[in-house]
């Protein structure tokens, strides 16, 4: 075939994630054949600015050859073997060096995987051994937020705080609760200092706490900044209010660094960043910067240990993928993490970051229809409102942000409408140049331009 009919042929065979599929037999796909920084190219020859950075994620940018090479001398070297028993190759072993010496907090062991959604899931059995080994095998309920976002296996999908992706499936599990996320926009009285909003939400973590019985809850689960969830950057002090309700009740803390880490939020991690001291941290998305899928769960001495020591009760830790510590992948992650250090893009990061959210409040700090810009290093998102006093949400089936990216896409950006927050998020690759930053919001002003005429008309 010289040209295939790329849309009619994934009408027909391509089962889509998240996707309205009654409406996609109609509308068909948007193809993307090619990466450069932060353009991408349609099968159509048209051109984007990555705004997103995939899904939060190419966080180096499109077609780094560093790491095409890196993939390509390990997979004519060695493509696999496993890791399980006390098989290993070599490349996972240097990886877990590098990740344990660049951890925020002192970190012992790193377990890895191919998702964020496995990585959570293998977070919660570390909690349920490491408990099962203390002698508290009641210790089984895993709290999470309101609108986190932890990924969407059975176990995963029950952590993530988003009631639109259990129904459907039966879920949550039943071993899952969700407190309050730190969502000033709706959840703080107007004019709220942050120690008070911080004071309610640590009161409300510990009342929940104290509602399910502390020897039943096993852990807490929390992205630093709520990613898919709004960008919902908590309160001052926060995190450290968090860890002193958690150290009273023997509460584990589960740092969803999915997003955050290597670089995101102007910080190596963003446990850094918002001061969060993890026991656990779960890493994938800008380990390689996508290029191979991978993840990791990062564990503390004091967990390890306890695993360890429990196996003679429990027998060995009987978990494991077949793609755990694949080589191919951990090639893709050193080469990632080499130009990361290499060409100082945490640093970038920040800078571009610092950039981005002055144009942002430029372009729509005025606005009679934004409620909320917020963010930090480099994501940020836009939330409209009907009306800003006191804070009024739109009519849903208006989708006012599905529009606003739909409308983005015309102007040659990508851009992303966080579900059920009149939401528009920015996380674009650190290599954006400041050029390019500028472009992208102005492409944004123009497209929100475009919605609000539609709406007054
Ligand atoms: N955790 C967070 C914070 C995420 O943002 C995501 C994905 O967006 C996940 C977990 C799930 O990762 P994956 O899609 O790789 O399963």
């Amino acid at each position: 075939r010289n040209t295939p009919d790329l849309e009619t042929l994934d009408k027909r065979y391509l089962f889509h994630p998240f996707t309205a599929l009654a409406d996609h037999e109609r509308n068909g796909p948007m193809v993307i054949v090619k990466g450069e920084g932060v353009w991408l190219e349609d099968n159509h020859g048209r051109r984007y600015i990555d705004g997103m950075a995939g899904l939060w994620c190419v966080n180096v940018g499109y077609g780094r050859r560093e790491i095409a090479d890196a993939i390509h001398h390990q997979a004519v070297t060695l493509p696999y073997f496993h890791a399980f028993s006390s098989w290993a190759t070599d490349t996972p072993i240097l990886l877990a060096e590098k990740i344990i010496e660049m951890a925020p907090v002192p970190m012992s062991k790193v377990f890895f995987g191919q998702s964020g959604s496995d990585a959570n899931d293998t977070q919660v059995k570390l909690v349920w051994y490491y408990n099962n080994a203390r002698g508290k095998p009641e210790k089984k309920k895993i709290i999470a937020r309101n609108r986190g976002y932890h990924g969407v296996t059975v176990v995963s999908a029950s952590l993530t705080g988003m009631p639109a992706l259990h129904s459907g499936f039966d879920l949550p599990l039943p071993f899952v609760r969700y407190t309050t996320a730190p969502y000033r926009l709706w959840e703080a009285t107007p004019g709220m200092s942050d120690a008070a909003f911080t004071a309610k939400l640590a009161r409300d973590l510990e009342d929940l706490i104290l509602a399910e019985g502390p020897e039943t809850v096993g852990a807490v689960i929390m992205e630093p900044v709520m990613g898919a969830g709004g960008v919902i950057v908590p309160p001052e002090g926060y995190y450290v209010a968090i860890r002193a309700v958690l150290d009273k009740y023997d509460v584990l803390l589960i740092a969803d660094e999915v997003i955050s880490g290597f670089g995101r939020l102007g910080t190596m991690f963003g446990s850094t960043a918002m001061a969060m001291q993890p026991d656990l941290i779960t890493v994938a998305k800008g380990i390689t910067s996508a290029y191979v899928p991978l993840s990791g769960c990062i564990v503390s001495e004091k967990v390890w240990r306890t695993i360890v020591d429990g196996q003679s009760k429990l027998g060995a830790f009987g978990h494991g993928y077949t793609y755990s510590a694949h080589p191919l992948a951990a090639a893709a992650a050193l080469a990632n993490l080499k130009i990361i250090e290499d060409d100082g893009l945490v640093a970038q990061a920040a800078s571009r970051g610092a950039l981005m959210h002055e144009k942002l409040q430029q372009a729509f700090a005025g606005h009679p229809l934004v409620g909320e810009i917020r963010g930090r290093g480099l994501v940020g998102a836009v939330e409209f409102v009907a009306k800003k006093e006191p804070a009024t949400r739109f009519d849903p089936t208006l989708k006012i942000a599905g529009r606003i990216v739909k409308a983005a896409l015309a102007e040659g950006l990508i851009t992303r409408a966080l579900p059920h927050a009149d939401t528009i998020s920015f996380s674009p690759p650190f290599v954006i140049s400041e050029e390019e930053v500028a472009l992208m919001v102005s492409r944004a002003r123009k497209a929100v331009d475009t919605v609000m005429d539609e709406l007054v008309r």
